[in-house]
C-alpha cells in the first residue's frame, strides 16, 4: 500500500535522538530551547514555544488570549476537530465560517458577512482560527483587515503549512496574526513523533504560553507574588498543564528542520507533476493563489462517485484518504446544535474530496502508479 502520508527518518535523525538519550537530559534540557530558537529563526519571528502536540498548542493559544465562558471562537468547518475543540476546553462557544469553493480555506466574504450579523446580535468572536488547509495560507491580509475592524484575535492553524509562504514571507511570521500553530505529527511536513509549537511576535503571549505548558508554574522571582523564598522556590500563578515536548522529540525536530525546505521543494515538484499527470482525468486539481507557496501537506482532488473511487483505489493498493469530514457534522457538534446544511460549501466539498498520496519520499514511479490507479478507478465508476 502506498500511504497518503509518511515521515522520513534519516541516519542524522537517529544520531540526534541517540545523542539526547545518552545525555543527562531527556526532558527540560537544552534541546527544546534550541529547537524553539531554530523554529523562530526559520519563521523570522521573535518567539517560538514548543508543545506536546498541536492540539495542546491550540488549547494554550486560547488560554493565552483569555478565551473563557461567554466568548465565541470561530474556525473553519474543513479541518481536524482539534481546531474547534480548543475553544470548548476553555469553556467558550464555537462557530464556523464556511469555506471558499476554490481554495477550501475559510472564505473571507463569508467571514465578513457573519461578522456584520454578529455585531448586530452582540455575538462577535474573541478569536478566529483560520486553518491553512493542505498547506496553502488563508487570505491573511483580508482576515487581518476584518480583525482590525471587529477587534478579534487571530490564531493561524498552520498544522499543514510549515515551510509554506504567504506574500513571499514564511507562514508563522505572525505578520497578520497573534499566534501561529504548527503540528509535528508524523503525517505532517516535519515530525517529532507527537509535537507542536506556537510562534508569536508578542512577548506577553510567549510568557503565558510557557507557564501554561508547565502547570502555570514560574521559577522567575520577577514574576512571583511576593519575594522568592530561595533557589528551590517556585510558584504556581495560573492553572496550566503538562504539555511539554521532550528533549528526545525536540532533538528529532531540530534535525528534521534542516530538511524542511528540501521537503517542501520536493512536495511542490510532486504537486506540479500531479497537475500534469491528471490533466486528462475527470478530476479537479487544487487551485493555487498567486501570492501563495503551499507547503503541500495534502494533494486533494475533487471527483464524482468519491466513495466508489476511494474503495477501488484502496483495493488497488493506494492509501487514499479524505480530509475533512466537516467538524460541525460530528455527533458531538450535532449535540451542540449544529445541523447538516449549516455550511454547505464545506459539505459539498467533503462529498467529492479525495487526498492522494503526498510525501517527500514518494517516488515518481509510485506517483505514476497512483495516477494509473485513479484512471482505472474513475473509468470503472
Ligand atoms: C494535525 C492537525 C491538528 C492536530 O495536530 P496534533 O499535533 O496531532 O495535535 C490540528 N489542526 C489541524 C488542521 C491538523 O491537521
Amino acid at each position: 500500500m502506498i500511504p497518503y502520508g509518511k515521515q522520513e527518518i534519516t541516519q542524522a535523525d537517529l544520531d540526534a535522538v541517540a545523542d539526547t538519550l545518552s545525555s543527562p537530559w531527556l526532558t527540560q534540557g537544552p534541546a527544546v530551547p534550541r529547537f524553539e530558537q531554530a523554529l523562530a529563526r526559520y519563521c523570522t519571528v521573535s518567539h517560538a514555544v514548543a508543545f506536546s502536540s498541536a492540539t495542546a498548542a491550540l488549547h494554550a493559544a486560547c488560554f493565552a488570549l483569555d478565551v473563557g465562558p461567554g466568548d465565541w471562537v470561530w474556525t473553519s468547518p474543513n479541518t481536524f476537530v482539534a481546531s474547534a475543540n480548543c475553544a470548548l476546553y476553555c469553556g467558550a462557544k464555537v462557530d464556523f465560517v464556511d469555506i471558499d469553493p476554490a481554495t477550501y480555506n475559510m472564505s473571507v466574504d463569508r467571514l465578513a458577512e457573519k461578522l456584520a450579523a454578529a455585531e448586530k446580535a452582540g455575538t462577535l468572536p474573541k478569536v478566529v482560527i483560520p486553518v491553512h488547509f493542505s498547506g496553502q495560507s488563508c487570505d491573511m491580509r483580508g482576515i487581518h483587515r476584518l480583525a482590525q475592524q471587529y477587534h478579534f484575535s487571530i490564531v493561524e492553524d498552520a498544522s499543514h503549512a510549515i515551510g509554506g509562504r504567504y506574500e513571499g514571507q514564511p507562514v508563522g511570521d505572525c505578520r497578520y496574526s497573534d499566534l501561529t500553530v504548527f503540528s509535528f505529527h508524523p503525517v505532517k511536513i516535519i515530525t517529532t513523533g507527537e509535537g507542536g509549537a506556537l510562534t508569536t511576535r508578542r512577548a506577553d503571549l510567549a510568557e503565558k504560553l510557557t507557564a501554561f505548558r508547565s502547570h502555570g508554574i514560574t521559577r522567575d522571582p520577577q514574576k512571583m507574588v511576593g519575594p522568592s523564598e530561595g533557589a528551590w522556590y517556585y510558584q504556581q500563578t495560573a492553572l496550566g498543564f503538562n504539555y511539554r515536548l521532550t528533549d528526545i522529540q525536540a532533538a528529532l525536530g531540530f534535525s528534521q528542520l534542516h530538511r524542511l525546505d528540501a521537503y517542501v521543494e520536493r512536495r511542490t515538484l510532486l504537486a506540479k507533476r500531479y497537475d500534469e499527470l491528471l490533466k486528462s482525468l475527470p478530476v479537479t486539481v487544487p487551485f493555487q493563489a498567486t501570492e501563495q507557496a503551499s507547503a503541500w501537506h495534502l494533494y486533494v482532488v475533487l471527483l464524482d462517485s468519491r466513495k466508489a473511487v476511494f474503495e477501488r483505489m484502496r483495493e488497488l493498493g493506494i492509501g487514499v484518504n479524505v480530509h475533512y469530514i466537516p467538524v460541525h457534522t460530528q455527533p458531538y457538534y450535532q449535540n451542540l446544535g449544529f445541523r447538516r446544511g449549516d455550511f454547505p460549501v464545506a459539505e459539498n466539498y467533503y462529498e467529492r474530496a479525495l487526498s492522494l498520496p503526498m510525501f517527500a519520499t514518494l517516488t515518481e514511479s509510485e506517483q505514476e502508479q497512483v495516477v494509473d490507479a485513479l484512471l482505472t478507478a474513475t473509468q470503472v465508476v
